[in-house]
């Protein structure tokens, strides 16, 4: 423990945010870090405790709490309070395959159980998170990440299918005990949802290129537009590889089910799934970014440039109304992302009720809280157009469109009631309302994996379009050399999920190649 005293002498001091209405000028990260002194004082304020349930990753009334991938949190505070960086960054490492992406994207389900943020103690959650991002973009700084090339290689060869959070960590773990790995990506670059997803504001794609030039420097091949079961054999890989990590994610997005769809004809309609829309935009940004650092320096990415290259593939969105459907976080980053290209109006539609403020009785600490998030699409939103896109308790009854284009949505309000002993979800009479749109982003959560990369596989799915394997922990599927880890066998969840899988499955394979 940094310093006994820590938590009673430092307030809870987070990252900075760039104010919204500066911030949405353009696609860059918006929280300036604390300086040095600063950042070890957040560190001191961690008090070791004898239960750590920051670290505990305990289920608690079905959800879990405190970190999935169980860093050794209270030791590299420690160490961050010394100021000895370098053993904050060899202990974060060990548990922690990517701290780069979950000290941006994680909602820090750590900081949820720490001690210090507790209802008694009431005095703020160490800023943990933050601290981890501090830590290894330091260890980048300083010149410890340096590539690690296993001395020894088993001969043994794994092919990964899928360069999301969990391949990557699947392909580090197994590249580090000497197997040697191959990564099949369908799209151009790897990254899975982080690079196409995830906005830039929220991670910039530089941070996920920079760990993959590291992991290839370290002897992981990367192999990309090979969209395995399509332009890419299944049985060729199951063949010529030892064993196989499936880690395809989970990108079967629930469709808009409306009146009206049905007469949308044209391929730019207007209706788009957010993450179909989201990697648009990536793309142009991504594409912007590596014209400025060949060519020029001077030249200053506008959010202008960034829509004119969007409208070249038809997608459009400045002056537009927007209607996002959805009022999650998928839903949030496209709020953002469409205030960044100018867009007239954004909305955006949730089923459920609006969560309390405060946790509900039945909802204490250390549970992961079920509260009113305001993140930072909403908080743009208020700042530019003066309030919350979100309307909750409402869906889309009916798309409105001319010559095959959106260009309005009938909503109305729903609630659940208990009909003949089941909960269904009723409209309320009379409460239809039509709203002006160019533009509906479905955001409206997921469905499983794609069929074509499990089948292609032959492996067997759950009722929720999962791949099944015989529990929720364990990766093997029912083909001994068929593997599988992250959103493709959990069902889409959370980056720090995925890596968590993602290592769990490497040993699994390890122990498999190496009995
Ligand atoms: C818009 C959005 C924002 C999100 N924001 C956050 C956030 O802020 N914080 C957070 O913790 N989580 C967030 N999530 C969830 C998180 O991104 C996912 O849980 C995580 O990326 C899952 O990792 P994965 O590796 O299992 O799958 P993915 O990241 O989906 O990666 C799967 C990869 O497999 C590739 N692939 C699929 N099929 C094939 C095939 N047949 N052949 C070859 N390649 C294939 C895909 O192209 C993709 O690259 C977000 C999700 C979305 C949709
Ligand atoms: S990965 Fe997430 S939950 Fe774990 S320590 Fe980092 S921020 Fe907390």
């Amino acid at each position: 423990m940094g310093k006994d005293t820590g938590f009673l002498d430092y307030k809870r001091v987070e990252n900075g945010n760039i104010p919204p209405l500066e911030r949405i000028q353009n696609f860059k990260e918006f929280h300036p870090v604390l300086d040095d002194e600063k950042r070890r004082e957040q560190a001191g304020r961690c008090m070791n405790c004898g239960v750590p349930m920051c670290q505990s990753a305990i289920k608690l009334a079905g959800m879990v709490t405190g970190c999935p991938l169980h860093n050794y949190i209270p030791e590299w505070n420690d160490a961050l309070y010394k100021g000895q960086y370098d053993m904050a960054a060899w202990r974060l490492l060990k548990t922690s395959s990517f701290p780069e992406f979950t000290g941006r994207v994680c909602p820090a389900l750590c900081e949820k159980a720490c001690n210090c943020g507790n209802p008694v103690c009431n005095d703020g959650a160490v800023t943990i998170h933050d601290n981890e991002l501090y830590i290894i973009e330091k260890a980048f700084a300083s010149g410890y990440m340096q590539p690690e090339i296993p001395a020894v290689r088993s001969g043994k060869k794994v092919a990964v299918v899928g360069a999301g959070p969990a391949g990557l960590a699947v392909a580090d773990w197994l590249n580090r005990r000497g197997h040697n790995v191959t990564v099949y990506e369908r799209e151009d670059r790897a990254g899975g949802l982080l690079m196409y997803g995830i906005p830039n504001m929220k991670l910039d794609k530089k941070i996920v290129q920079r760990r993959v030039d590291l992991m290839k420097a370290e002897g992981v091949e990367f192999i990309f537009n090979a969209d395995v079961g399509k332009s890419f054999s299944a049985d060729e890989l199951a063949k010529n590889y030892d064993a196989v990590a499936l880690c395809c994610g989970a990108k079967k997005a629930r469709p808009l089910s409306a009146k009206g769809v049905e007469n949308l004809v044209l391929e730019n309609s207007g209706l788009m799934f957010a993450v179909d829309f989201l990697t648009q935009v990536t793309k142009s940004v991504v594409g912007l970014t590596e014209a400025q650092d060949r060519f020029s320096s001077d030249l200053v990415i506008t959010n202008k440039n960034v829509e004119l290259s969007l409208e070249k593939k038809g997608i459009s969105v400045e002056g537009k109304d927007v209607i996002v459907l959805g009022g999650g976080d998928t839903g949030n980053d496209c709020t953002g992302t469409s205030i960044r290209l100018g867009c007239k109006s954004v909305t955006q539609i949730e089923m459920m009720p609006c969560p309390p403020t405060e946790r509900a009785a039945n909802n204490p600490w250390p549970q992961w809280p079920k509260v009113l998030k305001v993140d930072y699409g909403a908080e743009e939103s208020i700042a530019k157009f003066g309030h919350d896109p979100r309307i909750y308790e409402t869906t889309i009854k009916e798309v409105y469109s001319k010559e095959g284009k959106v260009c309005g949505v009938k909503t109305v309000e729903v609630e659940f009631k208990m009909i003949e002993g089941k909960r269904q979800l009723v409209e309320r009479a009379g409460s239809e309302k039509d709203l002006p749109a160019d533009l509906i982003l479905v955001a409206a959560g997921f469905l499983g994996c794609e069929d074509y990369s499990a089948q292609a596989f032959n492996v067997e799915l759950s009722s929720r379009n999962t791949v099944l394997t015989s529990s929720s922990e364990e990766y093997q599927t029912a083909n001994e050399k068929i593997f599988t880890a992250g959103d493709m066998h959990r069902g889409q969840s959370l980056v720090v999920w995925a890596i968590s899988e993602g290592r769990e499955c490497a040993k699994e394979i390890d122990n498999y190649l190496m009995k």
